[in-house]
C-alpha cells in the first residue's frame, strides 16, 4: 500500500504491524532482518502545483526527488493541451514540508501575496536529466505525462504529451465580434419571455482571459488592452479558468453615473504616461454581461438564462469590474429605474436565445429613454460670433445598402475642446465635393471624407428622414463609418 497525501501516520502504522515480529525476536542472536520502519518510503513520489499570487500571478510547479521539491515557476499555468507549451523558469529546491504550504506571504517578504494549493498528487518518473524531465502525474486536477526541457539557463518549457484531459477541449478563439442589438422603441412582450439589464454608456470591449492575462479587444477587433490598465487584474481574480466575457467599459461622472463624455478622455489616449494620469482622473469599470466561452468550452449555444448563470459563478467583482445583475421579465420597471437613475435606457435579451457573434437578430433589443446613435461627419457650416473659425454646424450622415445619405445638421453639444478637436480632425479630411448620395445638405458647406464618427442625441427621426433637434455626445473611434446605419424610428 502506498499512501498519496499522509505518509507519517502510515510509517507508523508499519511499525505497530512490525511490533509482534520484533517482540518474538532477539536480534543479538538471529540473522533475520530488525523490524527497522523503511526511512525511505516506499510510496510514490508527491507533486504539487501551488498558485502564487505574487507580484505577478503564477503557478509554482514542484516533483519531490531525492529528499526536496524540485520547482518551477510555471508564469500561464499547466497547459492543459499538448498544442500549447508554457514556459517553466526552473527556481531552487524547495523543501518537502512546502508541498502542504497554502497562506499569505506578508507584503514585502520574498513572493508576497497568497499561495493556494492548486493541484497535488503522485507522479511515476518516466526520464529524469539534467535537462529533462518525463512524469506522469496523479493528481486530483491533473493527470497524464508530462515534460519538462530545458531551452536556455533557467528558461524550460512544460508540454503535455497526452491527449487533453477533456477531449472536446477547443482552442479558444483568438478573436470575437460581439452579438450587438436592434433598437426598438418599445419593451419587448411577452414580458417573462426576456431578460432586462440597464444599458451602459461606454466602450463594448470582450475580454479573454487565459493564464490569469486579460486582452481587451474593442467591437472593431482592436487591441485596447494597454488603455485600460485597471481592468488587467481581473486576470488574477479569474486565476487558471480560460474564459471570454463580453461587456462594456464605462467612466462614471460625478454623480456615479456612467457618462460617454467622461470615458472618451480615455478612449483615445495611447501614450502610458497620459492613461496613468488619466486614470487616476477617470478611473473606468468593466461592466460584464455575458461569458462566450469557458475552459476549452464555447456557451454560445447555451442559452442566455445558462450563461448568466455561468457568468455569476465567476464572481466577477473588484475594483474595476462588476457583474451587474439581470432581471427576468419586469421590463417596465427596469426601464423607469433606468430613466430615474439617469441611465440611458435598458437592454432586453431573449431569455433563451443564444449568444450569436456579429449579428444583430433581435434576441437583443436596446431600448433607450432617449434617442441616440452614432452619425459619420461628412461636412460643416462656418461658425459666427464666438464660434467663427470652428464649426457652427456638423452635417452627418449614415450608410443605406452602400448609399451615403444626409440625416441633418448638428449645432449643440460641443465644448470647447471638442471644437478644438473637430477643427483638427476636419479640417485634413476637406473634399471638393459632397460625399452624400442621397438628401439635400446645405450648398455653402465645407464638405469632409466621411471618416469620422460620432455620438448624437436627438428627439427623433422626422418623416424628410432627417434628425430631429440633434446635440453631439461624443466621437466614437472604435466604430467604423462602413458600419453607421440608421437604427430605427
Ligand atoms: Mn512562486
Amino acid at each position: 500500500m502506498t499512501s498519496r497525501k499522509r505518509p507519517w501516520p502510515n510509517l507508523f502504522i508499519v511499525a505497530r504491524k512490525l511490533a509482534e515480529y520484533e517482540a518474538k525476536r532477539d536480534f543479538k542472536r538471529t540473522p533475520e532482518p530488525g523490524a527497522k520502519v523503511p526511512r525511505k518510503e516506499t510510496r510514490a513520489p508527491r507533486f504539487v502545483v501551488q498558485e502564487h499570487h505574487a507580484r505577478r500571478l503564477h503557478w509554482d510547479f514542484r516533483l519531490e526527488k531525492d529528499g526536496v521539491g524540485v520547482s518551477w515557476a510555471v508564469p500561464k499555468g499547466i497547459p492543459p493541451d499538448p498544442k500549447k507549451n508554457h514556459l517553466a523558469v526552473h527556481v531552487e529546491d524547495h523543501p518537502l514540508e512546502y508541498f502542504k504550504f497554502a497562506g499569505e506571504i506578508p507584503k514585502g517578504e520574498y513572493g508576497g501575496g497568497q499561495v493556494l494549493i492548486w493541484d497535488e498528487g503522485t507522479y511515476d518518473p518516466i526520464k529524469w536529466s539534467d535537462r529533462e524531465v518525463m512524469v506522469v502525474l496523479h493528481g486530483k486536477r491533473l493527470n497524464g505525462r508530462y515534460v519538462l526541457f530545458q531551452t536556455r539557463g533557467k528558461d524550460w518549457m512544460i508540454h503535455r504529451m497526452d491527449p487533453p484531459q477533456d477531449p472536446d477541449r477547443q482552442p479558444m478563439p483568438q478573436k470575437l465580434e460581439p452579438m450587438l442589438a436592434k433598437l426598438s422603441s418599445k419593451l419587448p412582450t411577452p414580458d417573462d419571455a426576456w431578460g432586462f439589464e440597464f444599458k451602459w454608456d461606454g466602450i463594448r470591449a470582450v475580454a479573454f482571459v487565459d493564464g490569469g492575462i486579460v486582452r481587451l479587444q474593442s467591437r472593431t477587433g482592436e487591441n485596447i488592452t494597454p488603455r485600460y490598465p485597471e481592468i488587467h487584474a481581473m486576470g488574477r481574480a479569474l486565476g487558471s479558468s480560460e474564459v471570454i466575457l463580453d461587456g462594456e467599459i464605462v467612466a462614471l461622472d460625478e454623480k456615479g453615473r456612467p457618462s460617454f463624455e467622461e470615458i472618451q478622455q480615455r478612449m483615445g489616449l495611447t501614450a502610458e504616461p497620459d492613461i496613468r494620469r488619466k486614470m487616476k482622473e477617470v478611473p473606468v469599470t468593466y461592466m460584464i454581461f455575458d461569458v462566450i466561452w469557458q475552459d476549452g468550452h464555447s456557451l454560445m449555444d447555451q442559452p442566455y438564462t445558462d450563461r448568466r448563470q455561468a457568468l455569476a459563478k465567476l464572481k466577477l467583482g473588484g475594483a474595476s469590474w462588476q457583474t451587474p445583475p439581470y432581471e427576468k421579465g419586469g421590463g417596465q420597471t427596469m426601464k423607469d429605474a433606468s430613466a430615474k437613475a439617469g441611465l440611458e435606457g435598458v437592454m432586453a435579451k431573449k431569455l433563451d436565445s443564444k449568444y450569436e457573434p456579429g449579428r444583430r437578430s433581435g434576441a437583443w433589443q436596446k431600448v433607450k429613454n432617449r434617442n441616440r446613435q452614432e452619425l459619420v461627419i461628412a461636412g460643416w457650416l462656418e461658425g459666427e460670433g464666438k464660434r467663427r473659425g470652428y464649426p457652427g454646424a456638423l452635417l452627418v450622415g449614415y450608410y443605406d445598402k452602400g448609399k451615403f445619405v444626409y440625416a441633418g445638421k448638428v449645432g449643440t453639444g460641443f465644448t470647447d475642446a471638442i471644437l478644438e478637436d473637430l477643427n483638427k480632425k476636419l479640417k485634413p479630411l476637406a473634399a471638393d465635393k459632397s460625399p452624400f448620395d442621397a438628401g439635400a445638405p446645405p450648398r455653402a458647406a465645407h464638405f469632409v471624407k466621411p471618416k469620422i464618427v460620432a455620438e448624437f442625441e436627438f428627439v427623433e427621426w422626422t418623416r424628410g428622414g432627417q434628425l430631429r433637434a440633434p446635440a453631439f455626445k461624443g466621437f466614437r473611434n472604435d466604430k467604423a463609418a462602413k458600419d453607421v446605419v440608421r437604427e430605427g424610428g
